[in-house]
């Protein structure tokens, strides 16, 4: 049997001091904005004024380096601002996936014109992204897709269709996965590339996806016959599905697959630290003590990313601990509603919870199903 392992990483007092000066940072922002925070802010709530403020603040594009307009900072680092963000509920989402995974990935395999061009901006919080890897019939099996960019003289034709695309009607570009060969089913990961694609080009077609809460975070994107430049192809060509794994680790080992709810927790206590049965704090207790732990794993592949190990199992562990443990939150604050009737709730508190009850079937969905990350860690660990 194959294990896998999260060292043990400390939080320095560089990261300490850097806790504080964001959590300063945001109660003066929130409250000379008037922003309120929410619940799953980094998918739901897009504000591109407070992106801009965190770019002049340095903390978008931490670990890019100097030259490209990045602060040559730790991934430590980055983490530490991303969770502060998260738990104070900041409208990070314009910026998230740029920032998470899309400016990493242009690092990684961009051109030096495609890291001129872009990273900068992405650091300063002027430039956004989606993910272009879903399609109304490829999700889990995304070595499956359909898009196709086929070669012409000037560069690439795009067509397809992309589905679940978060944030795409905000986002300058996205990173797109397309069969550059035809499917060969005894070698399905060969034939693909990844696109850097403009969305404003002629051809795109963005059209909104409504969700459970009546609110439309995702999309459908659709390419016409899209014509590409040479330099819209990102990495290699037929290398599309190694680099794809690498950005999926970036996807799916963040605090957000464990803090998306955190307010509600946060808020819950607040409400009613003082009201609580020796059962309610026995009940928040075990959850907050998961949390520790979810958070110390989550920190600790921010070390491997760093330090350029591939966490891409133990990613998919955070991922799938950090969805059941969000389920897990949700159920507990529901069920101190039969030691606290929710008639003495807050109506925000109450808004809170229901948001996040409708939002439960999400989270094991996005970034990739339980039963494909529970597949990914089995396989590890020698089981199938
Ligand atoms: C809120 C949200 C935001 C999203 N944002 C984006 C985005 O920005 N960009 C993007 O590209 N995608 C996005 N997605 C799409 C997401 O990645 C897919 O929904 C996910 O990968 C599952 O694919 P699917 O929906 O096609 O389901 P399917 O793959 O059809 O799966 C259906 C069910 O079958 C199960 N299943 C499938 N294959 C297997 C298997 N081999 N073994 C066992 N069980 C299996 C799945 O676990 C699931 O329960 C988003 C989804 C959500 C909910």
């Amino acid at each position: 049997m194959t294990y896998f392992n999260f060292p043990h990483i400390e939080e320095d007092d560089n990261l300490k001091n850097l806790r504080n000066d964001v959590k300063s940072f945001l109660k003066t922002t929130f409250n000379s904005n008037n922003i309120k925070p929410q619940a799953d802010a980094w998918m739901y709530s897009a504000n591109p004024e407070f992106s801009k403020k965190l770019g002049e603040k340095g903390w978008l594009g931490m670990s890019f380096p100097k030259k490209y307009g990045g602060r040559e900072k730790t991934m430590l680092e980055r983490y530490v601002i991303t969770e502060e963000l998260l738990v104070a509920g900041a409208p990070v989402a314009a910026h998230w996936i740029a920032d998470r995974q899309s400016g990493s990935q242009i690092i990684r395999y961009g051109t030096e014109e495609q890291k001129k061009e872009i990273i900068p901006k992405i650091s300063s919080g002027e430039c956004f992204f989606a993910i272009g890897m879903s399609e109304p019939d490829s999700g889990s099996d995304l070595a499956s897709v359909k898009t196709f960019a086929k070669k012409t003289a000037d560069g690439w034709e795009l067509t397809g269709r992309k589905i679940w695309s978060t944030g795409a009607h905000l986002s300058h570009y996205m990173i797109v996965l397309a069969r550059t060969e035809k499917l060969d089913e005894k070698n399905r990961h060969s034939g693909l590339s990844q696109f850097l694609v403009n969305l404003k080009l002629p051809g795109v077609e963005i059209n909104p996806i409504e969700d459970m809460t009546h609110q439309k975070h995702f999309n459908e994107t659709v390419f016409n016959n899209v014509k590409l430049n040479k330099d819209a192809l990102l990495g290699e060509e037929g290398m599309g599905w190694q680099q794809v794994v690498g950005e999926l680790a970036l996807e799916r080992s963040g605090p957000e697959r464990f803090l998306s709810h955190y307010i509600l927790l946060d808020n819950f206590i607040s409400e009613f630290r003082y009201k609580m049965s020796e059962m309610g704090i026995t009940s928040l207790g075990k959850i907050i003590s998961e949390l520790q732990t979810l958070r110390m794993m989550s920190f600790s592949i921010a070390w491997m990313i760093q330090e350029k190990k591939s966490p891409d199992v133990q990613a998919a562990f955070v991922k799938e601990a950090g969805n059941v443990f969000e389920k897990k939150l949700i159920e507990t604050i529901r069920e101190m509603s039969n030691l606290i009737p929710f008639e003495e709730w807050s109506s925000s508190l109450k808004s809170l919870f229901q948001d996040a009850t409708l939002r439960i079937p999400a989270n094991s969905l996005r970034g990739g199903t339980s039963e494909i990350m529970r597949g990914i860690i089995s396989k590890q660990l020698g089981l199938r």
